[in-house]
């Protein structure tokens, strides 16, 4: 089992020391040949803008798509949960986005970087501590996603088979919850 983490741009080096603390083999994924590697992908936080554009520059967003439509298991955290919705609102146009979950997401809805918190997160066995910066959130959820947690009131972690999205980073303060979630529940159990 190899786990991809998206290596464009934004905390994909984060993503790769919560992996190596799980003592799951991770690889950065730049390019299409990297991507046929991997058995799971990781989106990681950062900014969606750029990273939309070298999805598209790179070749990677076709192949990924590709991927999902095989069942590959994604999950996409903060900007990464943005590239995998279908419809974002944005000041700021994304070039494309991958369109693998049914929500709209608003970008940066709780404001500016100053704005960032750490919220507690409800959903899972326990509840936990995360980061939530320039967090984007969930307007709109189509009927086959479910909601698997909540902070705050709003959604915040949400599934449609075998796409998984948070809007908080889980890999910046050794939280490992969603990371055990993803593995049990989205790749052991295929
Ligand atoms: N606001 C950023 C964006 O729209 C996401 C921020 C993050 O990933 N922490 O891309």
């Amino acid at each position: 089992m190899v786990i991809g983490v998206l290596a464009l741009q934004g905390d994909f080096k984060e993503h790769m020391a919560s992996l190596r603390s799980h003592g799951v083999e991770g690889r950065d994924v730049r390019t299409p040949a990297d991507l046929k590697e991997v058995n799971a992908l990781i989106l990681p936080g950062g900014e969606s803008t750029t990273m939309a554009k070298l999805l598209i520059s790179s070749g990677l967003n076709k192949e990924i798509v590709q991927r999902a439509k095989k069942k590959m298991p994604i999950w996409g955290t903060c900007a990464g949960a943005i590239l995998l919705a279908t419809d974002v609102v944005s000041p700021v146009p994304l070039e494309c986005t991958l369109g693998l979950l049914d929500m709209t997401v608003e970008r940066n809805s709780y404001g500016r970087q100053l704005n960032s918190f750490l919220g507690q997160v409800e959903g899972l066995k326990e509840p936990f501590d995360a980061s939530f910066i320039r967090a984007p959130r969930i307007s709109r959820l189509g009927r086959g996603v479910r909601v698997l947690a909540r902070c705050r009131k709003d959604r915040v972690m949400m599934r449609e088979k075998n796409i998984l999205a948070t809007t908080f980073h889980t890999e910046l303060g050794g939280e490992n919850k969603v990371l055990e979630y993803f593995l049990s529940q989205m790749i052991e159990k295929r």
